[in-house]
C-alpha cells in the first residue's frame, strides 16, 4: 500500500517525533514551522537520531545535498565510518558534520566572487527542509555560501525571498486585525514537463547526447495537428516507467499526483501538491534526477529540454504560485463575493503591481539558451509578461477604479442536457491558456519557466517583489486615521497605474505583442536581451533592500547566467559541424554517388534515369550549402570563442552564431528529406518520436 512506504526515505516530522525527546523536538518545531533561530546545541540529538535511522534504513554515507548556480544539484559522500581503537570501525555522524560542510568553492561557477574571495565555501544545514536517503546515502539538505557569505546556490536566495514576503505580509494582515498567524509561507505546485525516448535512438544522436536536443531533423509526416496525444491513453512502456517513478518519488515523501501526456508526441507531464516553496524546489530538482534515473532502468531517456524537437510543442514548467498562513488560509482565494473581500483585494493589487513594476525580473528568472527556443514561439507564452484575471476580478477591479457598483457575474448551471449527468455550477471565469501569469481561481500560474529551469529563481523575483510591494502598503497604511477610505483609495490608485499588465485575451497572437508595445510593456526575446536589466537601479535597489542579494551577488548571477548561455549554445555549434562534417555530409555524398551511378547504368541500358538526375542535382547543391555553412560556422565559432567579454560574446551569439546554426539545419534538413533513410546516419523524427509504445 502507498500509505505503508510514503515517505520511508524521510526523516520527517513522524521519525523526528519518534526518535527525538520532546524537548529537542518542540524546539526544532518552531525553528522549521515559526522560522525561528535553530538552537544549534539540539544538533548532537539530531544527528545522533538521524546516523541511527540512516543506517536502519540501510545508508552507508552522509552528504550535504545542495544546489550551485550551475542548475543541478550536488553531493558529496562521506561515509560513517570512523576507526575504533580496536583496529575496527564505527558509525559516525557528528552534531558538527549535520550542520556544517566544507566545500571547494572554486569548482562551482561563481560569477567572479572566486575572484576577491578564497576558494573555501560553506554548506549550511536546512531544517526546513527534511533530509532523505538516496542511493543509501543520508542527503542533508543546505545552503551554500562563499567564505566571504555571498550565496552560490540557489536556496539562500529563495529562503531569504520566503522571510521578506512572511515579514510584509504578517504587516498587512495585522492591519485587518489579524493577529494570531505567526507565519505566512508563498506555496507552490510546479508542473513538470518532459520528453521520453528510446534509449537505443538516443544514442546514436549526438546532438541530444551533449546538448538535449535535436540540432537537425526534419519533421515527421505527422506531429502533433491531430491533437491526439494530449490526455490520450498512455503507452505501455510509459505507463511502466510512471508507475516506477511514482513509486521512488513517494518513498521519499514528494507527492506526486498528477500524470498525462501533454500535446506533443512522446511528451507528458508529472503534476506534484503543492507545498512551502523550499520544499517544492528541493522536491522539484529531485523529482528531475530521479525522472533521469527511473528512465534508465526502463531503456528510455528523459529528455528535460525546453525544445527537444522542432515543429512540436517544448516543456515548460508551470509555477502554481500562491500565500498561505500557518492557519491554512490562502491569502489569494476570493472567497465568495470578492468585491468585499478587501483583503483579498488587497494582495491582489499588490502582486498586480509587483508583475508590473518587475515583469523584467520575472523574465529574466526564467532565461536561458533552452527557453529562449519557447518563448515567442506558438506553444508557449510571448516574452511579454501580462496576467489573466479573467472576467469576474476584471470586473471588480473596474468597478473600485471607476468607483461604481459591482454587478456580479451570474454562476450558471452546467446543463450537459442529459438528466443522468450531474448538475453542477460553472466557474465564473474560463481558464486561460495563453497567459505567462494567470489566475487560476485561488493562485497565480507562472507558465514562463522552462521544463529544467530550477523554480528557485522564478519563486525569488516573485517573493521578492510582492514583499516590496507589501511593503510600500503597510507602510502607507499602518499610520491611517481612516482605514477603509486609504485603502480605497490605494487600490484604485494601484489599479490605475498597474493595469496595463492585465490581459484576458489571446496571448499567442501577434495583434497581442504589438498592443503589449503600445501599453510600454517589455518584450525582451532573448536571454542577452534580457539579462542586463536585472542591474537596472530599480531591480538592484529592490532586491538589496528585500535583503535578498547583494549587489555583489546580483552582478556574479548575471555573469554566471550570460556565461552558461554562451557556454550552452557554443556547445550546440560545435556539435552541428561535427555531425555535419563526420556524418551528413558522407551519408548525402554517399547516396549522391549511389544515384550518379544508378544514372549511367540505367542510361547504358537506354532507360531515363530522371529521378536519379534530378536528385542528384539537387544533393548536390544541398551539399554545397551544408558544406560552405559549416566551414563559416566554424570559423565564427572559433571567432566568438576568444572574446573575453560575456556580454559582447553573447551578443555575437545571438546575432551572428544562432542564424548560421539555423540556416546551417535548414539545409540539412532539406537533404535528409531526399535521402535513402537506410543511409541516413542517425534515427530520424518519426522514429524518435514515435517509437516508445
Ligand atoms: P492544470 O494542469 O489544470 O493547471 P494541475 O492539476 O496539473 O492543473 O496542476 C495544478 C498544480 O497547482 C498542482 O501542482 C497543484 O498542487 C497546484 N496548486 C493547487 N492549489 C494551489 C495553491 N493554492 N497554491 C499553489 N499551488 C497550488
Ligand atoms: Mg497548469
Amino acid at each position: 500500500m502507498i500509505s505503508d512506504y510514503f515517505g520511508s526515505m524521510v526523516f520527517d516530522d513522524r521519525v523526528m517525533k519518534a526518535t527525538l525527546s520532546a524537548e529537542v523536538y518542540e524546539s526544532l518545531k518552531k525553528t522549521i514551522d515559526e522560522g525561528e533561530q535553530l538552537d544549534v546545541r539540539l544538533a548532537s540529538a539530531v544527528a545522533d537520531a538521524m546516523k541511527k535511522w540512516a543506517i536502519e534504513k540501510g545508508a552507508t554515507h552522509y552528504t550535504h545535498w545542495f544546489q550551485p548556480l550551475n542548475g543541478v544539484t550536488a553531493e558529496k559522500h562521506e561515509s560513517f565510518i570512523s576507526p575504533s581503537p580496536d583496529g575496527r570501525v564505527i558509525m559516525e555522524f557528528s552534531a558538527d558534520a549535520l550542520i556544517k560542510g566544507e566545500s571547494d568553492a572554486s569548482s562551482f561557477p561563481s560569477g567572479g566572487l572566486r575572484a576577491t574571495f578564497e576558494a573555501r565555501g560553506y554548506t549550511a544545514w536546512d531544517p526546513t527542509s527534511y533530509a532523505f536517503i538516496k542511493d543509501k546515502t543520508l542527503c542533508i539538505p543546505t545552503a551554500f555560501t562563499s567564505y566571504g557569505g555571498e550565496a552560490l546556490d540557489k536556496k539562500t536566495p529563495l529562503l531569504r525571498s520566503m522571510e521578506a514576503l512572511n515579514k510584509q505580509a504578517l504587516r498587512i494582515l495585522t492591519l485587518f486585525g489579524n493577529t494570531t498567524v505567526k507565519r505566512v509561507r508563498a506555496m507552490v505546485g510546479p508542473e513538470q514537463e518532459y520528453f521520453l525516448i528510446d534509449s537505443d535512438m538516443y544514442e546514436k544522436r549526438k546532438d541530444l547526447i551533449f546538448t538535449g536536443r535535436t540540432l537537425f531533423g526534419a519533421s515527421a509526416p505527422k506531429g502533433q495537428e491531430l491533437d491526439d496525444h494530449y490526455y490520450g491513453s498512455i503507452a505501455q512502456r510509459v505507463a511502466e516507467f510512471m508507475q516506477d517513478l511514482n513509486v521512488e518519488l513517494w518513498k521519499l515523501g514528494i507527492y506526486a499526483k498528477t500524470e498525462h501526456n501533454e500535446v506533443a508526441p512522446a511528451q507528458h507531464e508529472l503534476a506534484p501538491i503543492y507545498t512551502t516553496t523550499n520544499i517544492a524546489t528541493d522536491h522539484n530538482q529531485l523529482t528531475m534526477e530521479i525522472m533521469k534515473k527511473v528512465a534508465q532502468r526502463h531503456k528510455l531517456v528523459c529528455l528535460l529540454h525546453e525544445k527537444p524537437f522542432n515543429g512540436v510543442n517544448g516543456s515548460g514548467k508551470h509555477n502554481n504560485w500562491s500565500i498561505a498562513t500557518d492557519k491554512g488560509t490562502n491569502l489569494l482565494k476570493p472567497g465568495k463575493t470578492p468585491h468585499e473581500n478587501a483583503q483579498f483585494l488587497l494582495f491582489l493589487c499588490a502582486v498586480i503591481k509587483a508583475v508590473d513594476e518587475y515583469q523584467d525580473l520575472l523574465r529574466i528568472s526564467v532565461a536561458s539558451a533552452g527557453n529562449d527556443h519557447r518563448l515567442g514561439a506558438n506553444e508557449a507564452p510571448p516574452a511579454v509578461v501580462s496576467m489573466f484575471l479573467g472576467e469576474e476580478l476584471t470586473a471588480v477591479l473596474d468597478a473600485i477604479e471607476n468607483d461604481a457598483p459591482y454587478e456580479s457575474v451570474e454562476r450558471k448551471k452546467m446543463l450537459f442536457g442529459v438528466p443522468a449527468l450531474p448538475q453542477f455550477l460553472r466557474d465564473t471565469t474560463d481558464r486561460n491558456r495563453t497567459s505567462p501569469f494567470a489566475f487560476t481561481g485561488n493562485k497565480f500560474e507562472f507558465r514562463m519557466p522552462g521544463s529544467s529551469n530550477s523554480i528557485a529563481e522564478p519563486n525569488v523575483m516573485l517573493n521578492a517583489s510582492v514583499a516590496e510591494v507589501l511593503e510600500e502598503f503597510a507602510d502607507r497604511l499602518e499610520g491611517s486615521e481612516n482605514f477603509a477610505e486609504d485603502l480605497n483609495t490605494l487600490l484604485r490608485e494601484t489599479i490605475k497605474a498597474h493595469k496595463r499588465i492585465i490581459f484576458n485575451g489571446n496571448g499567442y497572437d501577434s495583434a497581442w505583442v504589438k498592443e503589449a508595445e503600445g501599453r510600454g510593456l517589455s518584450n525582451l526575446k532573448t536571454t542577452p536581451d534580457c539579462l542586463p536589466k536585472v542591474l537596472e537601479k530599480k531591480n538592484v535597489d529592490m532586491l538589496t533592500r528585500q535583503g535578498v542579494f547583494t549587489e555583489t551577488e546580483i552582478r556574479a548571477r548575471y555573469e554566471i547566467t550570460l556565461e552558461n548561455y554562451a557556454k550552452t549554445v557554443m556547445i550546440e555549434a560545435a556539435t552541428m559541424i561535427d555531425m555535419a562534417k563526420k556524418e551528413i555530409l558522407p551519408a548525402i555524398s554517399a547516396f549522391s554517388t549511389k544515384l550518379v551511378r544508378a544514372t549511367n547504368d540505367k542510361r547504358n541500358y537506354g532507360i531515363e534515369a530522371t529521378y536519379e538526375v534530378v536528385a542528384a542535382n539537387k544533393l548536390a547543391e544541398l551539399t554545397t550549402l551544408t558544406y560552405s555553412t559549416t566551414e563559416i560556422l566554424e570559423k565564427t565559432l572559433l571567432k566568438i570563442k576568444a572574446i573575453a567579454d560575456v556580454t559582447e560574446q553573447s551578443n555575437m551569439i545571438r546575432d551572428i552564431m544562432i542564424p548560421k546554426m539555423a540556416e546551417l539545419r535548414r539545409y540539412a534538413d532539406e537533404a535528409e528529406t531526399m535521402t535513402d533513410e537506410s543511409v541516413w546516419p542517425y534515427p530520424t523524427y518519426d522514429k524518435l518520436l514515435f517509437a516508445v509504445r
